[in-house]
């Protein structure tokens, strides 16, 4: 995230820097954004390479059949 470039409207100064509660209540919900989607993104391929993978054999099965 690019987090550390924004500026708090509570203090006028970065977020990334903490000086006030708006801030660093701000940067905490972003750290935990970034840690959700830094565990979310491999389980989200691996799910997505299941998928294909089911498809592909769905497809090929259809293609004997056919
Ligand atoms: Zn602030």
């Amino acid at each position: 995230m690019t987090y550390d470039r924004l500026v708090c409207a509570n203090c006028a100064s970065p977020v990334s820097e903490g000086r006030c509660p708006v801030c660093r209540a701000s940067r905490e919900r972003l750290q935990q954004q970034d840690g959700l989607f830094g565990g979310l993104t491999p389980a989200a391929l691996i799910a997505l390479l299941v998928a294909l993978i089911a498809v592909a054999v769905l497809a090929h099965e259809m293609a004997t059949v056919a």
